[in-house]
């Protein structure tokens, strides 16, 4: 087995540590993006019913001009009615009062209705943003907390780097890029261990003649199944230097 694949070996060991802390960074900070959107949500919420709330309350200050109109000349229909002096008159009169009164019942129950929804809304508004208040205040602890991790994980990351680096040196460059390609095709994975017969990267049996040419010094073998490079575990441990 060729020198190169061992140091390959020992590469994706470190490869694989970084794109597990990669992974890991990235899942954490999808979540606290989900906590902000969830917030950002909660927040359009308040907002959409603030919005409402502003509407009723226009609506309601409407209705209670038109029914001071409304009882402003009821006042002053009756107050003509007293002056009246023919029966046919009065009673157009009393007929437009007792229509003006139909009116200004229906504003008060009108205005009835804005202050119930109006009293809705304020409880609602107030229950989200008591929810809100306190889902803050946990967000807050929790994205700490992530944040935290990230940095330590961004540490973990340059470190290791520096050592893949120092070892990617001992590689040839056509070989990693050989094993670069590999590991895109095979989801991280370039480099297999072959193992009583089998590649240990697909499973596959590996033929025997094959199999046994991993016992030589300066060769290099690819699995026929997956193409993923091959070694033996015994001969990476001692590749340190
Ligand atoms: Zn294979």
């Amino acid at each position: 087995m060729g020198k190169n694949v061992r140091i390959l070996a020992q590469l994706q060991g470190i490869d694989l540590k970084i794109d597990s802390s990669r992974g890991e960074t990235q899942a954490l900070q999808s979540e606290i993006h989900s906590l902000e959107a969830q917030a950002e949500e909660k927040q359009l919420e308040i907002a959409q019913q603030k919005a409402e709330l502003s509407a009723v309350e226009e609506e309601k200050k409407i209705l209670e001009e038109n029914l001071a109109t409304e009882a402003d000349s009821i006042v002053r229909s009756e107050v003509r009615l007293r002056e009246i002096k023919t029966q046919k008159e009065y009673q157009a009169v009393s007929k437009e009062i007792a229509a003006a009164k139909k009116v200004k019942s229906d504003l008060e129950d009108q205005v009835l209705q804005k202050i119930t929804r109006s009293d809705e809304l304020n409880a609602i508004i107030a229950e989200k943003e008591a929810y809100l208040q306190e889902f803050e205040v946990n967000s807050s602890a929790r994205k700490s907390e992530l944040r935290e991790r990230i940095n330590q994980l961004e540490t973990d990351i340059s470190e290791v780097s520096a050592v893949r680096d120092k070892t990617a040196k001992g590689v040839s460059p056509s070989m990693m890029k050989r094993y670069e390609t590999l590991r895109e095709k095979r989801q991280g994975v370039a480099i297999a261990e072959a193992k009583g017969g089998s590649c240990l990267g697909c499973n596959m049996n590996l033929p025997p003649q094959l199999f046994n040419s991993l016992f030589k010094e300066d060769t290099y073998i690819t699995c026929p199944h997956c193409q993923r490079l091959l070694y033996m575990r015994n001969d990476v441990g001692d590749v340190s230097e």
